[in-house]
Formats: C-alpha cells, sequence, structure tokens
C-alpha cells in the first residue's frame, strides 16, 4: 500500500513557501493501521515533524514536483494509493531569487496551478488498482464538492471531511465509493483519527479484493 501524507511546500523564494496547513498525523495513522494489519507499506511523507511507526519504508518530499516525481516511481507497483497529502493547489511560475526583501510597496505573486497528481495517477490506473483521494471542505459544501472530486478525478473512493478535521484528534469523515454509475456513502460519523485509520484501513480490505 502506498500512502501519501502531510503537506508539500512550494518556494517563493530561498527562504519562504506556500503550503497548506496540514500535520501529516492522519496519514500516519492510516500507514500505522495498514502496517499492523499486514499490508507492506510505503509511506512517502511532507516536511512535517511526526514520529513514524517502525517497519514502514518512509520517503520524504517537500515540493509537489518531488512528490510527483515518487509517485511516478512508486504508483506502478502498489495495490492501494491512499492519497491523504494536502498538496499544494499552486506554486509560483518562477521561484524568486535569494531573499525577497520586506517594502511598503507590498509584492504580488505570480501562481500557477500545481499538477493534480491523485488525477494523474488514476488515468494511468490498472483494474487492479484501488485509489482513495480526500476531500477536505467547508461543512456546508462538504458532500458535493467530494463527490464532484470522485468523478473528476477518477478516484475510486474520496473520504470527504470538514475544515474542523484540522488540528483536531478527531475527524467527522463520510467516505463515497463510485460503483459503476452510482455513488455510495459509507461511515460517516465522528471518530479519533487513530480509529478513523484502522476503520478505513478495515473498510479497504472489505471493499477490494487486495489483501495484504
Ligand atoms: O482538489 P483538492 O486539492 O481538494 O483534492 C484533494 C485530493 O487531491 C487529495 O487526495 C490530494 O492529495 C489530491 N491532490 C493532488 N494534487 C494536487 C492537489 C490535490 O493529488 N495538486
Amino acid at each position: 500500500m502506498l500512502i501519501t501524507a502531510g503537506p508539500t511546500h512550494e518556494p517563493i523564494d530561498r527562504v519562504r513557501y506556500i503550503a497548506n496547513r496540514s500535520s501529516g498525523k492522519l496519514g500516519v495513522e492510516i500507514a500505522r493501521a495498514a502496517s499492523h494489519a499486514g499490508w507492506s507499506v510505503t509511506l512517502l511523507l511532507g516536511p512535517v515533524i511526526v514520529e513514524t511507526p517502525p517497519g514502514i519504508d518512509v520517503v520524504r518530499f517537500e515540493t509537489c514536483e518531488e512528490l510527483q516525481s515518487l509517485l511516478e516511481d512508486h504508483f506502478a507497483s502498489c495495490d492501494v494509493l491512499v492519497m491523504a497529502a494536502a498538496v499544494a493547489d499552486f506554486r509560483l511560475r518562477q521561484q524568486l531569487d535569494k531573499k525577497v526583501s520586506r517594502c511598503e510597496k507590498g509584492l504580488t505573486l505570480d501562481l500557477v496551478p500545481t499538477p493534480d497528481l491523485v488525477a494523474r495517477c488514476c488515468a494511468h490506473k490498472r483494474n487492479d488498482q484501488f485509489v482513495v483521494g480526500f476531500a477536505l471542505e467547508s461543512s456546508s459544501c462538504l458532500e458535493t464538492r467530494a463527490r464532484e472530486k470522485l468523478s473528476r478525478k477518477g478516484l475510486d473512493a474520496i473520504v470527504a471531511n470538514p475544515l474542523s478535521t484540522m488540528g483536531s484528534p478527531t475527524i467527522d469523515a463520510d467516505i463515497f465509493i463510485k460503483t459503476g454509475d452510482s455513488i455510495q456513502r459509507f461511515c460517516n460519523k465522528t471518530l479519533e483519527k487513530n480509529a478513523f485509520a484502522h476503520f478505513l484501513i478495515q473498510w479497504i480490505e472489505e471493499t477490494t479484493p487486495k489483501r495484504p
């Protein structure tokens, strides 16, 4: 099982970066639960300080570009990809030089979208691979956006969770899965993050023919 966790840091200059708020803890808990269930786990982990479980192959990344290249190396050989990384949606068209000095007239950044890494994986996905993505959104539009991302990115399943998940020990998770033309809903409850990680791994094993 291939699991990604943590944010990407997109450099502005040699000192600053753009990033999403992400501790990487949920992804690490998912890696721990998968390993505990007997899966051989590779964890692609962003620039966070978090203890990683023993017995897991951990590869670190910093930028979206680095994560993209790691996914190119590892995706083909995985049975399941759990894409929990909080990939920054924008990066600078061109990284600025050295350290930009503070000035009173302000600074305008020219941002371009990052490639959608999980959508790219899904575009090359074999029928025997299973890909789970995440959607973090405001509660008011969570379900609509999660359903839309499930289809647009070509995911097999998506974990929808509200903004309150950030920095919280718990997660109000819904899982949506695409079977044929219909979308089914699972979970829909509040769990401690480690309990959710175990639930997700067990759910993946029950939902796919994949076993560790
Ligand atoms: O589009 P949004 O960022 O909300 O989608 C979230 C899902 O897409 C997560 O699974 C995240 O890891 C993935 N993603 C990605 N590449 C991006 C942005 C998000 O793979 N550039």
